[in-house]
């Protein structure tokens, strides 16, 4: 087995008297890609948020590469490898290069000149249109911006809230295309989703009920769970 890259454990946190995460904890090993799945308000951005110091973990615990960040900065979580890709992915109002270099604006600028380059020729239609506004880019072009600009800083593990917002089905494919295509260079994964496409990247499945995990496991096993199937496959 690879070795562990992250591992939250026992995670509470939430806004103010609210309370979200209600004991959650997920592990992510190197090369793996892992399918975080729920629905509407489980709690799913909270969590990715708290692995990000986002939001604060009330309790609980946080380990990346074997060090404990659970009371670290989010950007020292991110110079430690972690990148975030949001819902919405990009930052609109500025150019498609401006928001590679924010991406990767812990790497050294040469280096970080030859990663963006080489981004751009995994991602055409971006490439094109480098001087241009995020903004002008359509739903699909920007969610492809998002994956580029959270690689541009060459991280660990990419962690993604609902990547396949807003898309159409067509352009839903072509995120999983590309996110499989990395997956297969080593890129580990974390995905926040309530699409079921998704799990064709999953090594694993974690399902995120009211802020507790409910299952664990893989593919198959999820399969021969009844529940399970009747919930996110309205199967049988
Ligand atoms: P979605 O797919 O709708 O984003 P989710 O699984 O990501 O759902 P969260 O966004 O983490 O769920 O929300 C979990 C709960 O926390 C919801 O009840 C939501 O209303 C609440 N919540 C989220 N953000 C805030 C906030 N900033 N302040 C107060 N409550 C919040």
């Amino acid at each position: 087995m690879t070795p562990e890259l992250l591992r939250a454990s026992e995670l509470e946190a939430g806004y103010g008297r609210v309370q979200v995460l209600w004991g959650a904890g997920l592990a992510v090993r190197e090369n793996e890609s892992v399918v975080l799945l729920g629905t509407n308000g489980a709690g799913k951005t909270t969590l990715l948020k708290t692995l990000m110091g986002l939001v604060d973990a009330w309790r609980g615990q946080i380990r990346f590469l074997g060090e404990d960040i659970t009371r670290l900065r989010t950007d020292r979580r991110v110079r430690a490898g972690l990148a975030f890709m949001s819902e919405t992915g990009c930052f609109p109002g500025l150019s498609v290069e401006e928001n590679m270099r924010i991406g990767g604006q812990f790497t050294p600028a040469a280096e970080l000149r030859r990663r963006i380059d080489a981004l751009y020729a995994n991602f055409p239609a971006i490439a094109e249109r480098r001087r241009g506004l995020a903004s002008s880019l359509s739903g699909g072009q920007r969610k492809m911006l998002g994956i580029a600009k959270a690689l541009a800083g060459s991280p660990r593990l990419l962690v993604m809230d609902e990547p396949s917002a807003g898309l159409s089905p067509l352009f839903v494919k072509e995120v999983i295309q590309i996110l499989g295509r990395f997956r297969g260079q080593g890129l580990s994964l974390l995905i926040a989703e309530q699409n079921v496409r998704f799990l064709e990247l999953a090594d694993r499945i974690y399902t995120l009920e009211g802020g507790r995990i409910g299952f664990a496991g893989t593919i198959a096993e999820m399969h021969q769970n009844d529940a399970l199937q009747r919930a996110y496959f309205g199967l049988k």
